[in-house]
C-alpha cells in the first residue's frame, strides 16, 4: 500500500479485492527505526474495512511490543516486527501469538539469516528485506537470493513452518527466480501501482509469467 495513492485508499482496495493479489501489505513506518513516517493503526483500521484479503502489518517501529494489541485491535492478520528492532524478540513473538495474529520477523539486508536460528520454529514468516527499509521504490539488493537460500535451508533443517516473504524491488523481471530460490511470498509495491493495469501487473506477479503489456 505504500506505493499506492494515500488519496483513493478505498478504491485502491477495491481493485485489489477484484484481483488475484493474497494479501495487503502495510509498511507501518514511525521515524526512528526507519527516516520516513508512513501511518499508523487508524490507517489500518480503515484499510481493514474495505478489503476483503488479509492485512499483512510490517512494522517498522522502534520497541514493537507496545503496539501488539493496537495493530490486532485495528486488524492485522499477519504482524511482522524488525529483529533490530526487538531486544525481547522470543517474547514479543509469543505476544502476538496471544493476540490471535501470525507472527514473523523481518530481516534488513546487514543482517544474518542464522540469528533466527534459535526462534524459527517460532515463526509463521520471516520477511527479508531485499533493499533498504525506509521508502518505496529502492532497487533490489541481489545478496537477497543467496539468503533465501540459506533460511530455506535453516527452515527445513528445524521443521519450522515460517513462510519466506521478500520486500524490495520485487518486479516483473526477479519474481521468477526469487520464487525458484525459495520465496513464498512476494512484496510488491511500484510493480504494481506503476503499471498501466495494475490488475494484470498482479496476475503476472501471481503466475510468475513475464508476459506484460501494462
Ligand atoms: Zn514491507
Amino acid at each position: 500500500m505504500l506505493s499506492s495513492d494515500f488519496s483513493r485508499i478505498a478504491e485502491t482496495l477495491d481493485m485489489l479485492n477484484k484481483s488475484e493479489a493474497d494479501w495487503i501489505h502495510c509498511d507501518v513506518m514511525d521515524g526512528r527505526f526507519v527516516p520516513n513516517i508512513t501511518f499508523g493503526m487508524p490507517v489500518v483500521a480503515a484499510m481493514k474495512k474495505h478489503t476483503t484479503k488479509p492485512l499483512d502489518v510490517h512494522l517498522m517501529i522502534v520497541e514493537p511490543e507496545k503496539y501488539i494489541a493496537d495493530f490486532a485491535k485495528a486488524g492485522a492478520d499477519w504482524l511482522t516486527v524488525h529483529l533490530e528492532a526487538s531486544t525481547h524478540l522470543h517474547r514479543t513473538i509469543q505476544q502476538i501469538h496471544q493476540h490471535q495474529m501470525k507472527a514473523g520477523v523481518s530481516l534488513n539486508p546487514h543482517t544474518g539469516v542464522m540469528q533466527l536460528e534459535d526462534c524459527i520454529e517460532e515463526l509463521d514468516l520471516v520477511l527479508i528485506m531485499s533493499v533498504n527499509p525506509g521508502f518505496g521504490g529502492q532497487r533490489f539488493i541481489e545478496n537477497t537470493y543467496s539468503k533465501i537460500a540459506t533460511l530455506k535451508e535453516l527452515i527445513l533443517r528445524r521443521n519450522s513452518k515460517a513462510l519466506i516473504e521478500i520486500d524490495g524491488g520485487v518486479d516483473l523481471q526477479n519474481h521468477i527466480r526469487l520464487v525458484e530460490a525459495g520465496a513464498d511470498i512476494l512484496v510488491a509495491g511500484n510493480t504494481v501501482f506503476s503499471a498501466k493495469n495494475p490488475v494484470e501487473a498482479i496476475y503476472h506477479l501471481k503466475h510468475l509469467t513475464q508476459n506484460i503489456t501494462a
